[in-house]
């Protein structure tokens, strides 16, 4: 048996767990003070996620680049891809906040969105 130490992110308690597994099952989740936090433990384990923040280069924009993020979480194994992804994009300004820049970004069904308005040069 396997027993994995983790730290639930799922609110600011930051309650320490500990997931006890055999292979790629949970058997058994301690340390959670609430069910949001098994569920975290569970995932965690099992195929953690991770949102993912960045920036895409814009043309004539009052800045270079704009920041953007991910709607959701995606796979923490696919986080270097969805960077490279990211790194492809130029958008040209104006931009407004929540713009979707990449739709489905490969394939994960999670969206990546600019997090702020970007006005063109003036
Ligand atoms: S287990 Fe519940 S209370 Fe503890 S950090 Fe996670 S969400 Fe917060």
């Amino acid at each position: 048996m396997e027993e994995r130490n983790l730290i639930c992110t799922a609110c600011p308690m930051g309650c320490r767990l500990v997931v006890k597994m055999e292979g790629d099952q949970v058997l058994q989740i301690a340390g959670n003070r609430c069910r949001r936090g098994e569920s975290f433990g569970r995932q965690e384990a099992i195929a953690p996620q991770r949102m993912v923040a960045s920036t895409v280069r814009v043309l004539n924009g009052f800045h270079p680049l704009l920041p953007v993020y991910t709607k959701g979480t995606v796979p923490k194994k696919k986080i270097a891809e969805v960077l490279a992804e990211i790194r492809k994009v130029q958008i040209a300004a104006p931009v407004a906040n929540k713009t979707v820049i990449i739709k489905n970004i490969l394939g994960t069904g999670v969206d990546v969105v600019a997090s702020r308005d970007m006005p063109a040069k003036a």
